[in-house]
């Protein structure tokens, strides 16, 4: 699994498509014709450039034609399916075959639309906008399943899945990583003296201070009052700096409808330097949360760490 295939920038970009076509001539139209359509076109030749073109640039819809050298249509179409960081590009199938089978099958391997060869481009720009559409409403469902409904913050699961992804990024590059585990101090007293509803407040306040950091930070409810924030290439000591500046801010909150009120966070943070070779990303996991609770037994509302090398 790749980061960029998570898409944590969530702002719409210019739909772009990928078109796989031994015929440069068909290059050529697609290019001219789709020109004012507000959409990037990239063209392949072979089905092998077109597999690895369609992972590198993540094309919203892919216009695939089945009589390719090489390599056909149809097991390009496989392979993308295959493929975790190609699996859900919407891929439209443009064939000069009158074959019912090949139209078949080709709805049968997961394309989306077939086009008979010759087509009018009126028809050709239609559909792929109607695929473009859908393929927006797709992604935005997605994001909305892993994003926590109160806070607005990535959910556990998506949690799960992005460490995981940038443990195995971070290993492959030889880049650091490193992880910031948060739990509220006494919350459970904030909602018995001041109600759910202020609790709530509390979570969005504090999921807003752990989202002002730098964009590439992964900031994410792990569960209750308890955060993990995800900072790629990024060092323990560093970490710990950003760690503090959350404790910071979270303490020196003024709280508008309880002036008096002074709310606390404890941290825990580790980083993958210290694991060894078979460390896991639950491990890093388990190092933040133990410093975490270091925390807490400390006194709360300080950030502690795991810098000790994993036992054997
Ligand atoms: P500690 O300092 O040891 O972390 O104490 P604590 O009271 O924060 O910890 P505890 O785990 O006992 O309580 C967590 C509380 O968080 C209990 C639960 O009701 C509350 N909580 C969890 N999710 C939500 C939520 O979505 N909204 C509100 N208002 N409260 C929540
Ligand atoms: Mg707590
Ligand atoms: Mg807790």
């Amino acid at each position: 699994m790749n980061p960029a295939a998570f898409g944590s920038d969530t702002r719409p970009r210019v739909p772009r498509i990928l078109a796989i076509d031994d015929s440069e001539l068909m290059h050529r139209l697609l290019r001219t014709r789709l020109q004012l359509e507000q959409v990037e076109i990239h063209c392949s030749i072979s089905g092998e450039e077109g597999l690895r073109l369609a992972e590198e640039l993540q094309p919203d819809v892919l216009l695939l034609d089945i009589d390719l050298d090489g390599m056909d249509g149809f097991e390009v179409l496989q392979r993308l399916k295959e493929n975790p960081r190609t699996r859900e590009i919407a891929v439209i199938f443009i064939s000069a075959s009158c074959e019912t089978m090949d139209r078949v099958r080709c709805l049968d391997l997961g394309a989306i639309d077939f086009i008979p060869k010759p087509f009018e481009m009126a028809e050709l720009k239609a559909r792929v906008r109607s695929a473009i559409r859908v393929q927006q409403l797709l992604r935005m469902l997605s994001q909305r399943a892993q994003l926590d409904g109160l806070t607005a913050l990535w959910n556990r699961s998506y949690f799960d899945q992005r460490l995981a992804a940038e443990f195995a990024e971070a290993r492959r590059h030889g880049k650091n990583l490193s992880l910031v585990m948060c739990d509220i101090d006494h919350f459970k007293s904030v909602n018995d003296r001041f109600g759910h509803p202020f609790g709530d407040e509390v979570l969005a306040l504090f999921s807003s201070i752990l989202s002002g950091g730098r964009a590439s930070d992964i900031p994410c409810r792990y569960g209750g009052e308890e955060f993990g924030v995800i900072l790629p290439a990024t060092s323990l000591p560093e970490a710990i700096e950003v760690a503090e500046r959350f404790r910071r801010a979270f303490e020196e909150h003024q709280w508008r409808r309880h002036p008096d009120l002074v709310l606390t966070a404890s941290f825990g943070v580790a980083d993958i330097s210290a694991l060894g070779v078979g460390g896991k990303p639950t491990d890093l996991v388990s190092r933040a949360d133990t410093a975490l609770y270091a925390s807490k037994r400390g006194g709360r509302n300080r950030v502690s760490s795991n810098s000790l090398p994993m036992a054997a």
